[in-house]
């Protein structure tokens, strides 16, 4: 709040500003002085205007550290970003000719302790114009009331002695910090700092902080651009994969085809699907034993159904004593496919090796301390070197989200897959099952002999055409024979020859005969004959051509040949099976007693 007040004869105006610690209200007043307002608003408009055009975070920093730094006219202004442990690097400084560079400069998270954050999240800005100027007194009325309430708890006021050793060691005397408020606390630090005292008005430290607002926006903004466009590609690697799902992938073929994208979407030197028994990989990954030790690993470490990550797998109680190769950094997301066991999609990271220098002492790493300097804002008073070894890149949250998408889309295809595999295994078996009872159903319709229909099928069929026969008045004629003198056959020549000659004679009548006609063996050496859509006259016909074949017959080990007795009957109205059968066997018989090889018509 800004108020006017006039002193004697003198109006001065003054910049309160008000903070709650405690029970306690901290009022802070300033003193504002003459200030070319109109210029200022001017400034700050054409920063926003270049905040505003900034489309990479990069480029938005170092404009926000111009645009402060000439706003303010502190010496260095750089920001300061953490890291998931609360470390801090310096991203972006715009600084003085002749002023050392910070640009990549980490600060151990000692430097900021947690109450320094806390305070960050109430009071966005810090300001100290003098660290050496003595504590202002906090009053109440006339008198000091400085027992209850800490100095460094406003937003303008003085340093605890800890702060004010660490800024001279770094030669600074004065400070403008602001905060950079991400979605989750201080994501960083706008520092302006210079080797004197330097003064900011407070219309100019509000400028500044509205440059630093609006830079923040834009920085998210950026950011969630950049996740939006990252989701885009995983969206589309995950359709490519959808796409397949018609033509039913194994993971093989997956990782053939999809696994160079997928090192790429990761920023992965290898991936591996591995699950009991079967490991697909591609890239760089450890050996075929060593993934087996650490799926088992995994799968005792990781009951619940998220993802198992790490950049450095030295550091792991699970992997230190693994062999990953050049693996350094690992992401594990545990699929569960339709058998229930669970596969699991590991990717791989190479190692990222770094150099950091610190400007504090870290707690871990390999040091090499530089020469001391002096101790002004031109020479830091120490640095530390780390060389970073047996660390890869950190897995981003949302890549993390990224590969369980994947895992899903895996696991998903994986059971349609097996589904089909199930369908495909249960086709074959039915079609072997069909196909044996198609055999079975031959077997049981033929006669082992001559492979012609059997007396059963033989009737089966009769009892069909008969049934035809009665619905569509189709004549009908059935055909008995039987072969002359065959006991003698057996008899003088033996069985097999008799076997042979039964054999010869089958063969014979199904050549003889049309494919709309039935031959089957009704016992011993008889036959018969179903011939379909012929009436008398026809079936004499066919019994007159079977007779003169036969007897025309060569059959292997007869020197004569063999010669049939026929008896003809067709179909009448009413006829039965064994009517009709009855009545060709007695012509049959007639035609025997009338001196054999010849066709006698039922009457
Ligand atoms: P016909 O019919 O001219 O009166 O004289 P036949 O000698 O043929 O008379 P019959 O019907 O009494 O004899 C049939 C013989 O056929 C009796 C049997 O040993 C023989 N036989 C029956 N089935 C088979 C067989 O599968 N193989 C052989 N080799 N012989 C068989
Ligand atoms: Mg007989
Ligand atoms: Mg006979």
């Amino acid at each position: 709040m800004r108020v006017k007040r006039k002193v004697g004869q003198l109006s001065f105006r003054f910049q309160l500003e008000a903070s709650l610690q405690g029970d306690v209200v901290l009022l802070e007043i300033e003193r504002i002085g003459a200030l070319n307002q109109r210029n200022l608003l001017a400034d700050v408009n054409a920063w926003i205007r270049l905040l505003a055009d900034a489309n990479h975070a990069d480029a938005l920093l170092t404009c926000l550290t111009q645009g402060v730094r000439q706003l303010t006219g502190h010496e260095r202004v750089m920001v300061c970003a953490f890291d998931a442990e609360g470390h801090g690097a310096v991203v972006s400084e715009d600084a003085c000719r002749g002023v050392r560079s910070l640009l990549g400069m980490r600060f151990p998270n000692s430097d900021f302790p947690p109450e320094v954050r806390k305070r960050f999240d109430a009071l966005p800005l810090r300001y100290v114009p003098d660290i050496q100027a003595p504590y202002v007194p906090i009053m109440q009325g006339s008198e000091p009331v400085d027992q209850e309430v800490r100095h460094d708890a406003g937003g303008l006021r003085g340093l605890s002695s800890r702060q004010r050793r660490y800024l001279q060691r770094m030669g600074v005397e004065s400070i403008l910090n602001m905060a950079i408020q991400g979605d989750s606390g201080v994501w960083g630090l706008l520092v302006a700092q210079s080797g004197r005292p330097h003064h900011v008005a407070p219309e100019i430290r509000d400028a500044a902080m509205g440059l630093v607002q609006m830079a923040t926006q834009r920085l998210f903004l950026l950011k969630a651009r950049a996740e939006a466009r990252y989701r885009q590609q995983v969206q589309d690697s995950r359709d490519l994969l959808a796409s397949h799902h018609a033509g039913l992938l194994t993971p093989a073929d997956l990782l053939v085809r999809h696994g160079d994208d997928w090192q790429a979407l990761f920023r992965a030197s290898g991936v591996a699907l591995v699950s009991p028994g079967v490991q697909e990989t591609r890239g760089k990954v450890p050996s075929h034993h060593q993934l087996t030790l650490f799926r088992e690993r995994l799968e005792s470490a990781q009951q619940h159904g998220g993802p198992w990550y790490t950049a450095s797998v030295s550091e792991e109680d699970l992997t230190h004593d693994l062999d990953l190769g050049d693996a350094c950094g690992v992401l594990a997301v545990p699929m569960l496919t339709a058998d229930k066991t669970r596969r699991w999609l590991i990717l791989f990271r190479a190692e990222l090796r770094q150099s950091h220098t610190w400007a504090g002492m870290p707690e871990t790493g390999m040091l090499v301390v530089e020469p001391a300097g002096s101790s002004s804002l031109l020479e830091r008073h120490q640095v530390w070197r780390e060389e970073v070894r047996g660390r890869s890149e950190e897995w981003e949250r949302i890549e993390r989200l990224a590969a369980m998408d994947l895992a899903e889309d895996l696991a998903v295809m994986e059971s349609a897959e097996e589904i089909s595999h199930l369908n495909a295994r249960l086709q074959r078996k039915s079609e072997h099952l069909r196909e044996a009872n198609k055999r079975l159903v031959e077997l049981a319709h033929r006669d082992s002999l001559t492979g012609v229909a059997n007396r059963y099928r033989i009737e089966q069929l009769m009892e069909e055409e008969l049934a035809a026969a009665e619905r569509y008045r189709r004549p009908l004629s059935v055909l008995l024979l039987d072969v002359d003198h065959f006991k003698q056959i057996n008899d003088t020549l033996g069985h097999d020859v008799g076997d042979q000659a039964l054999i010869a004679l089958a063969e014979e009548l199904t050549r003889t005969l049309r494919s709309c006609d039935y031959v089957g063996r009704w016992g011993g050496e008889e036959f018969i004959v179903l011939a379909t859509s012929s009436d008398q006259v026809a079936g004499e016909g066919l019994a007159r051509r079977l007779r003169e074949r036969v007897e025309a017959l060569e059959v292997p080990g007869l020197s004569q040949g063999i010669t049939i007795s026929i008896g003809v009957a067709s179909w009448r109205k009413g006829d039965s099976r064994k009517g009709l059968v009855q009545r060709a066997d007695e012509a049959m018989y007639q035609a025997k007693s009338a001196g054999r090889n010849r066709v006698q018509l039922a009457t």
